[in-house]
């Protein structure tokens, strides 16, 4: 998904998340279903930005203060609530914290989630994102998240979880991996989905998406960033 405001970390071209042009004719099925995963995903069309993997918040500064905005419907609220608590339950086994808490107004937000159209490019979530020269994040930061839509199998309440999330990882300054079994893939060009083991790793990943994928980025990420930044 799509990462913006970060001036100093180079920008990616157009990305169709490693999967244009590597498939022959046999395999159109699955590259429409792959395509409309990648859609949902919002890996589709997403000028994607790694982050460049120093930016983080120091552990004083958690849990950040969130606020989300309402879905419309109670079952959408209650997935985009479920996503912040299973990333509390990581970070509390993995970091000893929470890294969420409701923020007692908009206004005392460092964490901003919004509702949003759907966007021309078929992203699912942007994830506006800054820090400093010392790689701490600038406070708020801001996620939009488009009002999800069913895709095949996988409900609006799944896509909307797994989008959150994946915008939250980001939030706490996780980039994108190449392990098309995470909650953070994909890393731009690094996944080959001409090969249906992977592909179905990914399919499998975006139908259940699970925090948990992202538990070892989450972890050695923080202790790099809190043994420069603590
Ligand atoms: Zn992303």
């Amino acid at each position: 998904m799509w990462i913006r405001g970060l001036p100093r970390l180079r920008r990616g071209g157009p990305n169709d998340g490693g999967f244009g042009g590597h498939l022959g004719a046999p395999n159109l099925i699955g590259a429409l279903a792959l395509a409309a995963l990648l859609v949902l995903s919002g890996a589709a069309g997403a000028a994607d930005t790694a982050l460049s993997g120093a930016e983080g918040h120091p552990r004083g500064r958690l849990p950040l203060a969130l606020h989300l905005a309402s879905f419309g419907e109670p079952a959408l609220d209650e997935a985009a609530g479920r996503a912040v608590e299973d990333w509390n339950a990581l970070a509390t086994e993995a970091l000893g914290l929470r890294v969420f808490a409701p923020a007692p107004s908009v206004a005392a937000a460092q964490v901003l989630v919004r509702v949003e159209p759907p966007r021309a490019s078929g992203a699912m979530g942007v994830t506006e994102i800054d820090a400093d020269a010392a790689g701490v994040i600038r406070l708020p930061v801001r996620i939009a998240v488009v009002g999800p839509h069913a895709r095949g199998q996988v409900s609006r309440e799944v896509v909307l979880y797994q989008v959150l999330a994946h915008e939250l990882g980001h939030a706490l300054g996780l980039g994108h991996v190449a392990d098309p079994r995470s909650l953070m893939c994909c890393v731009a060009g690094a996944v080959d989905f001409a090969d249906p083991v992977t592909r179905e790793a990914y399919v499998a990943a975006r139908r259940q998406p699970d925090i948990r994928s992202a538990r070892t980025q989450l972890v050695e990420h923080y202790r790099r960033f809190w043994s420069r930044a603590p």
